[in-house]
């Protein structure tokens, strides 16, 4: 599972979760991204603190692991990259999925190297209970004939890193919104103090 997790938070640990169980995973690996290629705002958090708030949220899964693989490649992180390199570690045999939110899927067929991903893996998409799979199907119809794509339904998908961020800088609480211990990290490390 590829993503900034600035901050992880429990939509992200709840799709996973729902991934490991639908699809009977062995493990999920969380990546968190080193110099995204694709977000610009300039202020994404340091990845060492992006990648140690996803260790302490995960710590007590058996099955969940964090890769520092990302953060520790030079220049901007592209998802081909790790794919290809998940893929020599784990022979060619091994069943990779990508897990990631509908709305991310969608935006696949433009990434960088986009037409080897069907080689590599497939997609698992998180849609919130109630999407409308029917029309995002009839919608990105290119997309579906080019990537092989799953989808799961996640009833915790409101959540959102943006929106924790806002609420923080505004003073309000984030509680049961990601574990606690993210939580303490963030207000230890005066995370996201200023306005976003
Ligand atoms: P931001 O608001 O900064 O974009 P985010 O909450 O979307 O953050 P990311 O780190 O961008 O988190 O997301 C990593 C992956 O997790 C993406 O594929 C995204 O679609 C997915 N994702 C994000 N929030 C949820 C959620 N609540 N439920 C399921 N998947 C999610
Ligand atoms: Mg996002």
């Amino acid at each position: 599972m590829g993503g900034t997790f600035d901050p992880i938070h429990f939509g992200h640990l709840v799709a996973a979760e729902e991934a490991l169980v639908q699809f009977n995973l062995d493990r999920v690996i969380f990546m968190p991204t080193g110099e995204p290629a694709r977000k610009t705002h300039l202020d994404v958090t340091q990845a060492e603190d992006r990648y140690l708030m996803a260790v302490i949220a995960t710590a007590s899964h058996p099955d969940f692991e964090v890769s520092r693989m990302e953060i520790d490649r030079p220049g901007p992180t592209y998802t081909v990259d790790t794919l290809r390199a998940l893929r020599n570690i784990h022979g060619k045999m091994a069943d990779l999925y990508f897990i990631t939110g509908a709305d991310a899927v969608w935006e696949m067929l433009t990434w960088k190297d986009a037409e080897e991903f069907e080689d590599l893996c497939t997609f698992i998409a998180a849609t919130r209970p109630g999407y409308d799979l029917d029309a995002a199907r009839q919608e990105h119809a290119d997309a579906l004939a080019r990537l092989r794509i799953e989808f799961i339904e996640v009833p915790a998908l409101a959540i959102s890193s943006t929106d924790i961020r806002q609420r923080v800088g505004e003073r309000r609480p984030i509680r049961y919104l990601t574990p606690e211990s993210v939580v303490a990290y963030i207000k230890k490390h005066r995370l996201y103090q200023e306005a976003y």
